[in-house]
């Protein structure tokens, strides 16, 4: 699904990944660990294609990166890949509805067909009676499904989150994990990075980074 070969990344002076061998298999569930500044989210920018190595190979459903241009690895990304962040990045005034409808808009279906599977997405979520509410209407928690239900709705195969539950409180945290591994028995691969230990515990698969290397749970 995704694999990283001896890669590397530094940003000027700072070496943030170094020498990084990582698989992530089709439907797999991962957590990625580590103290703050390890690399985890360098790492997953990586594995989403929004980042390029400074050396090494990062290949993703079977391409490799390096060879795509930036407007192919815009479409892979698109197809294949959906994102969450501890922020949401939800947009302010625009109804759950129209958020979710937006994470369609680079395969480009009619909007009539973008709101209905919208609507199909927010209802796996839990928000099926929430369509119309804006993100200021709605808690952390939903809000954050709302954000999940826009990764999910062009069905990638591969959904990569960063501290999803980082803003949230322990209940709606606990519910937003649960709903991840929904997804995942359902066939999605799900690659979650987290600060927090007990959630982590729970995982099939923890990968830990210290200073920018995978210090265990590496496998390709
Ligand atoms: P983590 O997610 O584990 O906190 P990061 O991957 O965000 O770690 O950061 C790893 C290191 O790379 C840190 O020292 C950080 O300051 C640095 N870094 C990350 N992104 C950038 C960037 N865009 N520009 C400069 N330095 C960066």
């Amino acid at each position: 699904m995704a694999e990283l070969e001896d890669v590397s990344k530094s940003y000027g002076d700072v070496t943030a990944l170094r020498g990084v061998t990582l698989g992530i298999r089709h439907g797999e569930l991962a957590g990625i660990v580590g103290p703050s500044g390890s690399g985890k989210s360098t790492m997953l920018h990586l594995i989403g294609t929004l980042d390029r190595p400074s050396s090494g190979t990062v290949r993703v459903a079977g391409h490799d990166v390096r060879a795509l241009s930036d407007r192919r690895l815009s479409a892979l990304r698109a197809q294949v890949i959906g994102f969450v962040f501890q922020q949401f990045h939800l947009a302010a005034g625009v109804s759950a509805l129209d958020n979710v409808a937006d994470g369609l808009l680079y395969a480009g279906p009619p909007l009539r067909e973008r709101r209905e599977r919208a609507a199909e997405a927010l209802a796996r979520v839990g928000l099926g009676h929430r369509l119309g509410h804006r993100p200021h209407e709605l808690s952390g928690g939903e809000r954050q499904r709302v954000a999940i239900a826009r990764a999910v709705v062009g069905d990638p195969l591969l959904l990569l989150a960063d501290e999803p539950t980082g803003n949230l409180d322990s209940v709606s945290g606990a519910g937003v994990m649960e709903l991840l591994r929904e997804l995942n028995a359902a066939g999605t691969a799900v690659v979650v990075i987290t600060h927090d230990r007990e959630l982590a515990a729970g995982l099939p698969r923890r990968v830990e980074m210290l200073d920018g290397r995978v210090v265990e749970g590496a496998r390709l």
